[in-house]
């Protein structure tokens, strides 16, 4: 076991949620304080038991977990409160990374914020950031979408309300839906630059980067496997003229509703929904 600073074992963990970072699969990414964190705080809610008592046995932390996940947060939420108010120090953990990032808390925080308790960020990895950093992509501006609709026909209602965002779009996807979701990025985005980034930190990590319609081509014959961050170049910047509106709305006007159509629209260029609904109905009425 590492022996923590005085800075360190000094930190006073005092009544609040501690939201803590965990690995994202290299067991040496973990923070001095979140270690100290785990060896002290009063009680530690995980999103997996099994998988936090791993981690915890690498430092030699033995400890009793609780569980807090989707299934039984709305039960678990008013007895964490209830301890916060009572002057305990409750940590908050998920399977890998920082917990709410794709993963459970984010109702808890909110009920402690309303409930005027304190949340303290014990940060550390998160697989978006991982993946952002060293994809080469544009940082001073990015979207984090987490996973796509499964199906392709939501998949795509989802990328063609992205496919005019500026921002780099980081995604995370499972190796199963890797290659259809390349090709319905490739259908709604054109060819952009992605990077497949797969099982960070990790034995068999991988970069795969190009432009979309090299990568899906070069991917769709391989069967990977592991955890995969998707990251894509955001849209060049173009003048938004009313043409512009017109030929995006055209195109979504030819397989959804009008409803449908201009509030992805709407969304797209960040303009008021009723403007776009009254110009796809002219455009729904001349094209019909
Ligand atoms: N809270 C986590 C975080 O901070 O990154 C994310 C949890 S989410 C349930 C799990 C997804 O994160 C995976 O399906 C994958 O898309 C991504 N992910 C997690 N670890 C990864 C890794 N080592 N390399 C690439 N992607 C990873």
């Amino acid at each position: 076991m590492i022996a923590l600073p005085a800075s360190i074992t000094n930190e006073v963990l005092t009544p609040g949620l501690y939201v803590l970072a965990t690995p994202i699969g290299n067991l040496g990414d973990i923070t001095l304080r979140t270690l100290h964190a785990l060896q002290n705080l009063d009680y530690i809610y995980s999103e997996d038991t099994r998988v936090t008592q791993t981690l915890l046995g690498a430092y030699g932390i033995r400890r009793k977990l609780l569980n807090y996940h989707d299934h039984n947060g709305a039960k678990v939420r008013p007895l964490i409160i209830q301890q916060i108010t009572q002057g305990a120090s409750v940590g908050l953990v998920s399977d890998a990374g920082t917990p709410l990032i794709s993963d459970p808390g984010c109702k808890l925080v909110s009920a402690v914020i309303h409930e005027n308790l304190c949340v303290f960020s014990f940060p550390g990895p998160c697989a978006a950031i991982a993946g952002l950093t060293v994809s080469g992509m544009a940082t001073d501006a990015f979207r984090f979408c987490g996973f796509l609709p499964t199906t392709s026909n939501q998949r795509c209602l989802k990328l063609k309300a992205l496919s005019c965002v500026s921002e780099t779009l980081i995604f995370y996807e499972t190796p199963l839906r890797l290659g259809a979701v390349l090709s319905d990025m490739h259908a709604c985005f054109g060819s952009r630059q992605v990077c497949v980034a797969r099982e960070l930190t990790k034995r068999f990590e991988e970069v795969v980067r190009g432009s979309l319609d090299d990568v899906s081509i070069g991917l769709s014959t391989m069967t990977l496997k592991g955890e995969i961050v998707l990251i894509v170049a955001g849209c060049p910047d173009k003048e938004t003229t009313p043409e512009t509106i017109d030929a995006t709305l055209v195109t979504i006007l030819e397989k959804h509703s009008v409803k449908d159509a201009s509030r992805l629209v709407a969304e797209m260029f960040a303009r008021p929904r009723q403007e776009i609904y009254m110009r796809a109905l002219k455009l729904k009425n001349v094209t019909s």
